[in-house]
């Protein structure tokens, strides 16, 4: 029996394609209509058209990685996407016709389905896995059990220990470990805390990407993407101000990080954002999702940039194999180098599909992660102390490790989290010992690249390709 942990577009990819092959599955995920995958709106990035390549796709996103992507991975990604989708397509699934344009792509390449590309995929493979008799059941991963660096047997709330050679971890990022942030309660980042603790090598934890635009209706964040703002709608604080342009010449079209420090600096200042829909034509036919929000909230939204995306986790190879025999880790849960320091818009489905689909050709002929670019590998003890709640946590971690960061912040937050509980298997053990690795390694990266901001350091000063791993010492 092959595990999978997680019941996102990764995990549910994986659990068809596992199946399809003739392996006996099944999936545990703490929430099952879960995670990132049900609320992502954009789509998945694809080269599809005439005037457009893989290769573009890739350079693309290397660009917007700034030094830090996996060559490897990257085109590896980029030509697979393609064969993926066709499978993707050959299980049922359909994509609307026309292809969006999004911040950082050359060319129009992502493919989606209305405005709810997400919530449609994901409902789609859940559908699929259950008449595949993919067996998917409800309980939470609590550790892992390895023996001479091989997976024995896993730890779950419900059923206790259960043998085990091979897991295939697919539980997501640990974007709500910020008080803001376009990420649901499920995304604590347990599965990348409970692999480190079995041993596994983490990277890149200091790399959270955020978005310059949350809304909330009612107490629900809701995602105004992108494409929003490419269809004219404009950002103005409580003074009336168009103040996007006092920030970069490309106003509202600036990128995300730009975008997000931009809100966040006119919050500081004491004002309110909003986007203004009003400009956008046909809004009713592009956006038919968000027009139902729109008929009840008004076309004049406060906006609040949030914790997005983490790039960092599980440090893998391209055939999603970490360094403990048997632990494979897909999706958000993983770092694979694709993204860099930054991620490209709509990358992240397309690499969860890769890896997830991809992942039958792999499983029975083991290579493991071997890391050759390394040049500092921080040691880690994990050890009793304070307990924090989530709450407390998610607070802490956005006034010292969000979107503006320095040593003073960053030294308070890792005393902080130095001394709180990191060796429980709770969720809150879990996610001090999360953010202990991201905000050590915020803090010792004395640059900013990508998505890190520090204005204590503001220039790109390190060699590309220099990344920091985490591993614990037991
Ligand atoms: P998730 O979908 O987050 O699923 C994680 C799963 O793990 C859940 O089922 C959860 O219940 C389970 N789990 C967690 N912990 C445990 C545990 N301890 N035990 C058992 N199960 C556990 N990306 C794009 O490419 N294009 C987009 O347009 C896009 N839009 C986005 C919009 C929003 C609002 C957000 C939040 C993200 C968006 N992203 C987008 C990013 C993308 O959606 C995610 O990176 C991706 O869906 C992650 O998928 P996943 O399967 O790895 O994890």
């Amino acid at each position: 029996m092959i595990y999978i942990f997680g019941s996102g577009v990764a995990g549910l990819s994986a659990g068809i394609s596992l199946r399809k092959a003739g392996y006996k599955v099944t999936i545990i995920s703490k929430k099952i209509r879960s995670g990132s995958s049900y609320w992502a709106k954009g789509g998945i990035a694809v080269a599809t058209s005439a005037d457009d390549s893989p290769d573009l796709h890739a350079q693309d996103t290397i660009r917007v990685g700034d030094g830090l992507c996996d060559v490897k991975v990257v085109n590896y990604v980029t030509h697979e996407i393609r064969n993926v989708i066709s499978t993707l397509e050959e299980w049922g699934f359909i994509f609307d016709s026309d292809l969006r344009l999004e911040g950082g792509h050359s060319k129009r390449r992502v493919l989606h389905k209305t405005d709810e590309t997400g919530r449609e995929l994901t409902n789609f493979l859940l559908n699929l896995a259950l008449k595949e008799s993919v067996n998917i059941i409800e309980d939470r991963l609590l550790g892992l059990r390895t023996k001479d660096g091989r997976i024995t047997g896993f730890v779950t709330e419900k059923r206790g220990v259960i043998d085990a050679d091979k897991v295939i971890l697919a539980t997501g990022g640990y974007g709500y470990l910020f008080k803001f942030t376009s990420n649901p309660d499920t995304n604590l980042g347990e599965g990348i805390a409970i692999a480190f603790k079995a041993g596994a090598l983490v990277s890149d934890m200091e790399f959270i990407q955020f978005h310059p635009t949350i809304g909330f209706f009612g107490n629900e964040p809701y995602l105004l993407t992108e494409t929003l703002r490419g269809e004219g709608a404009i950002l103005v604080n409580d003074k009336g101000e168009r103040f996007a342009f006092q920030y970069d010449a490309r106003g509202e079209l600036a990128s995300r990080d730009i975008l997000s420090r931009a809100i966040y600096d006119q919050y500081q200042k004491g004002h309110k954002v909003y986007m203004d829909l009003s400009q956008i034509g046909s809004f009713e036919k592009k956006f038919p999702i968000l027009s139902r929000y729109v008929e009840k909230y008004g076309k004049k939204i406060q906006v609040f940039p949030g914790a997005h995306f983490t790039i960092g986790g599980i440090r893998v190879n391209l055939r999603g194999e970490s360094n403990i025999k048997g632990l494979y880790a897909i999706g958000e849960v993983s770092d694979t180098g694709l993204h860099g320091a930054n991620r490209l818009a709509s990358n992240s489905l397309a690499q969860n599909l890769v890896y997830g689909i991809n992942i039958p050709q792999y499983i029975d002929r083991w290579e493991g992660l071997e890391v050759d670019d390394f040049m500092k590998i921080e040691r880690i003890r994990v050890k009793s102390g304070v307990r924090l709640t989530i709450e407390e946590i998610r607070e802490n971690n956005w006034n010292y490790l969000g979107i503006i960061r320095n040593a003073e912040g960053l030294s308070k937050l890792i005393s902080i989290y130095e001394n709180a509980d990191t060796i429980s298997n709770t969720p809150e053990s879990f996610a001090s010992l999360i953010s202990l690795l991201a905000s050590k390694s915020a803090f010792l990266r004395t640059e900013s690249r990508g998505v890190h901001y520090r204005d204590d350091f503001p220039l790109k000063t390190w060699k590309d390709g220099k990344r920091i791993y985490f591993r614990m010492v037991s």
